[in-house]
């Protein structure tokens, strides 16, 4: 367990928030004491069983399939038949669990823990989980310990702004369908494609030129590369919503009703073929993501925003270093990270590598899990380097396609200048743009502990420091911070 400084403090400050939400709950101050302490061993006996964050990056180590009897074997205190009839699903005959051991400890603690225990658990889940639609003082309670005490957030949002978020998040299919029609720039889907083209066209000459993959490895990653499915802009098909009902009984009965749609939705998939066409991504969500079990990227249409070109697009610099680089780059560079590299084009886990290759890319990413241990975000934390390579790799193997794709383009072979800047400036300025952040220490060491992202400033840093093209656009020199001496710098792809 994490001993540092801001962690004890967290772990002093966690069964305080635990006994007043029970005294929220109606217990009087003994037992809600008495609950909290028995709660916070159970969360941390939980905690000890499980895999640390890095440990549980590999596929193929958390992939366990086994049969509900296999499961119902290894955890008999458990009913997972009713379990799986209470959530609707049917004759479940196999599973996969990430795991096994976490099981096992669950187990042992159903055995030996009272009815009463675990109603309290569940009871503490349920009222956290709906904190943000109850009461005011059950709100602030959740606010004080999640947002104050782990992110060093002192003032909540006002409430229009909250139940905004809200509705987005539960309603996001039907709003992007307004969203789409009202606010995306003229040409999105278009100028989505050509990028996402365009980057995977580089992606193909980089690969068919790479001095340490053997023949046979770059055929078949370039088979995964041909084979990866765009999604872009918006979905071609918006979900179904009509069975939801939204009405003004409470905001929280409305959340849940909203939270069982999408429970329903999933569980209606249960023994159906995968579905190719849908979207874990609402097109107002400034986000992107690849699928490794589709062979898919999703890039939603506000990507194309940038601050300053409301409902125009910006000029190529800009859109290749953000859409290019941080969007599709980083994205197909997922497809061939430390995990994607696991799932072949079809999106099966299966190694399609040579050893010989293997052993070379995982030299290469070791170089790359060192750069970012070096990097000190906060206090004496250093950035996890095991645990953020996949969007260290991603975001280095982006930047590099992004600049790639950029040189084809009128913009740069004309050498515009720009208000003053070079297309070089551009579009590296225009990378760093799009990571300007404020963030506070408390979130900072919540992210550096819990997240596989690095932070938003090293995601800049990180990357460019590996770039000789960045170095000779503002001219930096051996021995200064932003760049790495040749015998450390990282180049994968
Ligand atoms: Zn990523």
């Amino acid at each position: 367990m994490d001993s540092d400084e801001r962690a004890l403090k967290i772990r002093e400050k966690f069964p305080v928030h635990l006994k007043n939400m029970f005294q929220l709950m109606g217990n009087d101050e003994k037992k809600a004491t008495g609950s909290a302490s028995l709660f916070m061993n159970l969360e941390t006996t939980l905690a000890k069983a499980s895999r640390k964050r890095e440990d549980t990056r590999d596929p193929l180590q958390n992939y366990h399939k086994m049969t509900v009897a296999e499961l119902q074997q290894m955890t008999p205190a458990f009913d997972w038949n009713t379990f799986f009839t209470e959530c609707g699903l049917q004759d479940v005959d196999t599973v996969i669990v990430g795991q096994p051991e976490v099981l096992k400890a669950l187990n042992t603690m159903l055995e030996k823990n009272s009815m009463d225990m675990w109603k309290d658990y569940l009871r503490y889940h349920l009222v956290r989980g709906l904190a943000s639609y109850l009461d005011d003082n059950t709100y602030k309670e959740t606010f004080s310990f999640f947002s104050t005490t782990l992110r060093g957030v002192t003032e909540p949002k006002p409430r229009w702004k909250r139940v905004t978020d809200q509705t987005n998040s539960a309603l996001g299919e039907l709003i992007g369908q307004v969203y789409v029609d009202e606010f995306l720039p003229k040409g999105t889907k278009e100028k989505l494609t050509e990028i996402g083209n365009a980057i995977k066209d580089v992606y193909a000459d980089r690969i068919k030129n790479l001095d340490w993959m053997s023949d046979v490895t770059k055929e078949k990653a370039l088979v995964k590369l041909s084979t990866i499915v765009m999604k872009v802009g918006y979905p071609d098909k918006w979900k179904d919503m009509s069975s939801l009902t939204v009405d003004r009984s409470s905001y929280a009965r409305n959340v849940m009703n909203a939270n069982e749609w999408a429970m329903r939705y999933m569980v209606n998939k249960f023994g159906n073929p995968v579905r190719r066409d849908e979207w874990e991504m609402y097109p107002q969500t400034y986000n992107a993501y690849y699928n490794p079990s589709n062979n898919e990227i999703v890039v939603p249409g506000c990507n194309i925003m940038v601050p300053g070109y409301e409902r125009v697009l910006a000029d190529d610099a800009i859109l290749y270093s953000i859409i290019g680089g941080s969007t599709f780059g980083h994205e197909i560079t997922h497809g061939f990270d430390d995990q994607g590299s696991k799932y072949d084009e079809k999106g099966n886990l299966n190694n399609w590598w040579t050893s010989e290759d293997s052993a070379r890319f995982y030299a290469k990413t070791a170089m790359i899990v060192q750069q970012y241990g070096e990097y000190n975000p906060v206090d004496s934390l250093r950035i996890n380097g095991e645990l953020t390579q996949g969007e260290n790799i991603a975001d280095l193997g982006g930047i590099i396609m992004g600049y790639e794709a950029f040189k084809k383009t009128k913009q740069y072979i004309d050498k515009q200048v720009i208000a003053g800047l070079t297309p070089d400036q551009r579009f590296f300025l225009g990378y760093a743009l799009a990571w300007m952040i404020n963030e506070r220490p408390e979130s900072l060491a919540a992210q550096v502990k819990s997240d596989e992202h690095s932070p938003a400033k090293y995601r800049v840093i990180g990357p460019l420091s590996n770039m000789p093209e960045f170095h000779e656009t503002f001219s930096i020199k051996e021995g200064d911070f932003m760049r790495r001496s040749d015998s450390l710098r990282v180049k994968i792809w």
